[in-house]
């Protein structure tokens, strides 16, 4: 966002009854939702602490937007409590929950302006005209669409009236922001430039923001913490680093970024062998003949042609190489353990390979997650 872009001091009187809560933004215990036989959200908990933006990431039908959904009190569990701030939800009524929802379908209204229709709900609700304009003087402030006010929606871009759609939300000055998949209908780069400008302006309010994704880059991006949801239930939450860096399972390293995967067995404390018998080094604490799976990014791996000989260093050949901007692909073959994909940095020191080259391949210990699932 620009550089006078409002900042929390501007807003601080919006948000200062949520900074004084004590208790948790939103606090889930032993949350169940079934449809019949269909079971969404199989026993969730979780804490999200005030101010956080936190994620739910996870592939389409894994229950985020169900979760979501009983959060905002469009849907109620059916076994479970849900608190915000400390209040048990039970049957409320979205419209007597301290929350906001925004979906990716904006839905504004298009035969009113953009003061128009960010006014809407406050002018429902009989608030004052006097504070009706000021807050949504302020909201669009906040959303950097000063200026344009008197537009219609047909008047704007598409990340224009998703900016719209956020106004109209934080206007209502929620405890806790729910947003489903909001920068799906927009193009790639117009996504990556909202992804910074949410929370940017997630930073400014300083209000808890629940954002449903399952773009793991978008949640990677903006997200404080991430909850990796399958088949209804969390398999971590983690900060983005540790997510990427340290997957708890086979699921999260390979739904978190690509990942080759490696099967070995434990040969000792930070040994494993290899299908090919090659032992390698690795930090794992599972017992001796334990079978693992090595977690390997596509980015710690390098290539060389230098036979040294040394731990983990393997040899292989170069199936694929493809030439894509920023960086090269490589997929090198390396007998008895499989094809493993290797991304190479495109820096004017690299030294370029063709298919059938024979290489060493290369990582550093540190780099390998040994996983037990
Ligand atoms: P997507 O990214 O595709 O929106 P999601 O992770 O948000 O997926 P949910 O929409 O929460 O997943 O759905 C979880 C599961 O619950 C799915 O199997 C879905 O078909 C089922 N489901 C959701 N809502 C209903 C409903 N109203 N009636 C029956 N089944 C439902």
């Amino acid at each position: 966002m620009a550089p006078d872009a409002p900042t929390l001091r501007t807003t601080s009187v919006w948000f200062a009854a949520v900074s004084e809560q004590s208790a948790p933004a939103v606090e889930l215990r032993g949350v169940v939702k079934t449809f019949g036989d269909v079971t969404a959200v199989a026993g969730v908990d979780l804490v999200i602490a005030d101010g956080e933006f936190f994620s739910l990431l996870g592939p389409s039908g894994c229950g985020k937007t169900t979760l979501l959904r009983m959060i905002a009190g469009l849907e109620f569990p059916t076994e479970g409590s849900i608190r915000i701030h400390g209040a048990e939800m039970g049957l409320r009524p979205p419209d007597r929950r301290p929350v906001n929802t925004v979906f990716q379908s904006y839905a504004l209204f298009p035969h009113m302006t953009v003061a128009e229709n960010v006014a809407f709900g406050l002018r429902m609700r009989k608030v004052a005209r006097d504070e009706i304009d000021d807050r949504v003087a302020r909201a669009i402030g906040l959303v950097q669409l000063g200026g344009m006010e008197s537009r219609r929606p047909s008047q704007l871009s598409g990340g224009q009236q998703q900016r719209v759609a956020l106004a109209r939300a934080l206007v209502n000055e929620p405890e806790v922001l729910l947003l489903d998949e909001p920068l799906g209908a927009l193009d790639l780069k117009l996504r990556q430039q909202m992804q910074f400008e949410l929370k940017d302006l997630q930073e400014r309010v300083g209000i808890t923001f629940v954002y449903v994704t399952h773009d793991q880059e978008e949640a990677l991006t903006m997200s404080d913490r991430i909850a990796v949801m399958d088949a209804g239930r969390f398999l971590q939450v983690d900060g983005p680093e540790t997510l990427y860096e340290r997957p708890a399972n086979r699921f999260v390293a390979g739904f978190v970024g690509d990942t080759n995967f490696l099967d070995a067995v434990v040969v000792d404390d930070g040994r494993v062998r290899l299908g090919n018998g090659r032992e390698v080094a690795v930090v794992t604490t599972s017992d001796p003949g334990t079978p693992v799976v090595l977690a390997l990014r596509p980015e710690k791996v390098f290539l060389e042609t230098t036979p040294e000989e040394g731990t983990e260093r393997v040899p292989g050949v170069v199936r694929q190489s493809r030439y894509l901007g920023d960086h090269f692909f490589y997929e090198v073959s390396i007998e008895g353990v499989g094809s493993i994909h290797v991304w190479a940095q495109n820096e004017p020191t690299f030294e370029r390979y063709v298919a059938g080259d024979e290489v060493i391949v290369t990582w550093r210990p540190s780099a390998v997650v040994a996983l037990e699932d």
